[in-house]
């Protein structure tokens, strides 16, 4: 099983990156509980500060484009992709080699051209075959419309619905949308708990 985790770091200069508050818990919890139900697991992990769950391997990566290459390598041998990893969506121009100073700046303000990064998800399930993929919507307000077009759009089996106070937490509310419209809400769970579930899924389709 291929887990992703944590954020993405976007370079701007030596010092400074654009990121999220992505704390990397669920993916860890998620290729916990693979490992712990007889899988082999590798775990492609943005900078995050935990600790590699005892038999797992572990590919750290820093940016979008990193992870791409990383997951790109691992699905090829992969069954299940559980894409938790909080991806940027766009990344800085230019990269500064030296840092970036004030005198840069006119007239008190300074810009920064965004470009937008490769959609992970996306790329990958162009050849997704029989594999079981599972990502996630982090989404304000009701997000359930949104998630299902994510769903479509990035060929996944599963869309595990969240909000922003999924972050940085340790424990969460989700909902998980099938493919074939079934959907399934586990409130005020502990990420583990979540974790165990997901890993428990199988593809819409394995009984036809
Ligand atoms: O950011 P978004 O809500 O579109 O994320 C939905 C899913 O797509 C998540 O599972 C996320 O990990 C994945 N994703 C990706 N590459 C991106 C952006 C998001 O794989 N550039």
């Amino acid at each position: 099983m291929l887990v992703t985790a944590g954020p993405t770091r976007e370079r701007i200069d030596p010092v400074r990156y654009l990121s999220n508050d992505s704390s990397g818990t669920m993916g860890f919890a998620i290729a916990e509980a693979a490992k712990a139900a007889g899988h082999d697991v590798v775990l492609v992990a943005g900078p995050v500060d935990l600790a590699t769950p005892k038999g797992v391997r572990r590919v750290n990566v820093e940016s979008a484009r990193e992870m791409l290459v990383a997951v790109r390598e691992a699905f090829e041998a992969c069954d299940a992709l559980f894409m938790a990893a909080a991806v940027c969506d766009f990344r800085p121009a230019r990269r500064f080699r030296g840092k970036w100073r004030k005198k840069d700046d006119r007239q008190g303000r300074a810009s920064l051209e965004l470009v937008p990064n490769p959609d992970i998800l996306a790329s990958v399930t162009r050849r997704k075959g029989d594999r079981l993929v599972v990502g996630f919507a982090l989404e304000t307000g009701d997000g359930l419309r949104r998630a299902m077009n994510k769903l479509e759009k990035k060929r996944m089996d599963y869309v595990v619905l969240n909000g922003p106070s999924a972050l940085n937490a340790a424990r969460t509310s989700v909902t998980i949308i099938g493919r074939d419209g079934s959907q399934r809400r586990l409130t005020d769970r502990t990420k583990r708990a979540v974790a165990k579930a997901l890993v428990g899924l199988r593809s819409p389709d394995a009984d036809r």
